[in-house]
């Protein structure tokens, strides 16, 4: 299973580590001839979304990776990524992917709980640490979109078609059900 991990900025190593870990093969994804390869699968890690957005454009990577979510290569999208995958975001005018249909709000839990952790139920998947950095939530979720998972009432994941979207960080933590989860739905899509 070869997977890309779009390595701009942000946490991309943690997930390297842990898809190798499990057996997958990664490529990084640093410029438009790395998105162009034969991928099972694409990570879109943790960072400043911001910066991937306006490096993404730069790079001239932007379409070709939004073309292979809209064919429905499985995406997994960390905390940043989930905010680069909405197609809407309550408290900033971009957007950037949009091919998942819900709305988001940047940094939501405000300077006092800005990072924080917890352990919380993941449907299918039991409970699973959770590791929050200046994390978004999903504010509300479009047709179609399955949300897997609340935090103090708040959606933290959700899966719409291939595109499975996560506020927190599972790289960083012990856990490995959610890279797993992500490399079957690649397995399936192959
Ligand atoms: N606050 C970041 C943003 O708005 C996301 C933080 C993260 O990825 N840990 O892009």
């Amino acid at each position: 299973m070869k997977i890309g991990v779009l390595a701009l900025q942000g946490a991309f190593i943690e997930h390297i580590v842990v898809l190798k870990d499990l057996g997958a093969e990664c490529v990084e994804l640093r410029q438009k001839k790395d998105v162009l390869r034969n991928l099972d699968g694409l990570v879109l890690p943790g960072g400043e979304s911001t910066v991937q957005g306006k490096l993404l454009c730069d790079l001239d990577m932007f379409g070709s990776l939004k073309g292979m979510i809209e064919s429905g290569t499985p995406v997994l999208a960390t905390c940043a990524g989930l905010i680069l995958l909405a197609d809407q975001i309550s408290n900033d005018n971009k957007v950037y992917f949009a091919t998942m249909p819900m709305t988001v709000r940047r940094n939501a839990y405000g300077r006092q709980l800005g990072s924080f952790h917890t352990e919380a139920e993941l449907f299918g998947m039991g409970n699973i640490p959770m590791t929050f950095i200046r994390a978004p939530y999903i504010e509300s979720a479009g047709e179609g979109v399955e949300i897997l998972s609340k935090v103090g009432g708040k959606i933290v994941a959700a899966r719409y078609k291939n595109q499975l979207a996560l506020s927190f960080h599972p790289e960083l933590d012990e856990s490995r059900k959610i890279h797993k989860y992500f490399l079957a739905m690649c397995e399936e899509n192959r």
